[in-house]
């Protein structure tokens, strides 16, 4: 992204959130800016604000994360290709993530594979979510038994990188361990020994990044990064697959390759 007018180039260096609030802001004006979703510009123009200013809020969420981790003394023991963690169902992605995450699979030519994949997954959690209720506990057990199931993400790359790093949500970039990383699989999940935990950012953060969500909220998307995407296919996309919702599927969609997932583990 360029630079922003009237920023202060040497008050972000020092300080991660002013410049993650900054660059929330500036995706919230791009979005504010869009035409009525009813015009044809309009995903065009949204696919436009995304790409170019989502990767400063990605780097300014990751520079506070950092300082936090620092701030608090955290011991992080993650390393790049350990992907333990890549088994969870990943939960409470922001709109505007899921519209450029979208944007960036389908160049992929395994892009309808990845929304099969995704598609899949959020059947199995879907499920399971149907077997547990809807008492208060309901989906903290649901995603401990999608965890339990050991589905890699649908874009976890052979050697345990992640397929798409540079995009991946902000709810991977958050999650870290502080043990070894064998306390983050399977049941250890549940043992006093796993030392996983979420960087928390101040309020204010939050607060942005959800006035900027909800510029979003005629979408309707899920939450939830496997169906999340499957919904943004259905809407935008070009692969014709039924929504976990049942929903007929966008009428206009290309026909891309017949389905071949890798059956789920
Ligand atoms: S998006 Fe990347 S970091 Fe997040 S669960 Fe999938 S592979 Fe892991």
């Amino acid at each position: 992204m360029g630079k922003q007018a009237g920023r202060d180039d040497g008050r972000q260096a020092a300080n991660p959130l002013v410049r993650l609030l900054e660059a929330i802001a500036f995706l919230r004006a791009g979005l504010q800016a869009l035409p009525d979703p009813q015009n044809d510009r309009y995903y065009a123009a949204l696919a436009a604000v995304v790409t170019a200013r989502l990767p400063a809020v990605y780097e300014a969420y990751d520079a506070c994360l950092a300082e936090t981790l620092e701030t608090e003394g955290r011991t992080v023991t993650c390393s790049r290709g350990c992907a333990a963690c890549c088994r969870h169902f990943v939960s409470s992605v922001e709109p505007f993530e899921l519209v450029a995450l979208d944007l960036f699979l389908r160049n992929r030519p395994d892009y309808g594979d990845l929304v099969v994949s995704s598609y899949r997954r959020a059947r199995v959690y879907d499920g399971i979510v149907k077997e547990e209720g809807d008492d208060e506990n309901a989906e903290d057990r649901a995603l401990y038994r999608y965890f339990l199931r050991g589905h890699a993400c649908s874009f976890l790359n052979p050697d345990g990188t992640c397929g798409v790093y540079a995009w991946r949500p902000m709810s991977c970039r958050m999650f870290y361990s502080e043990a070894s990383p064998r306390f983050c699989a399977g049941k250890e999940l549940a043992s006093p020994w796993n030392k996983n935990f979420q960087v928390e950012l101040p309020q204010e953060a939050e607060e942005a990044l959800a006035r900027c969500a909800r510029l979003l909220d005629h979408l309707a998307l899920p939450e939830n990064l496997f169906p999340g995407l499957v919904e943004v296919n259905a809407a935008f996309g070009r692969y014709e697959v039924p929504s976990p919702a049942g929903q007929p599927g966008n009428p206009e969609l290309r026909s891309a390759s017949p389905p071949n997932p890798a059956p789920l583990s």
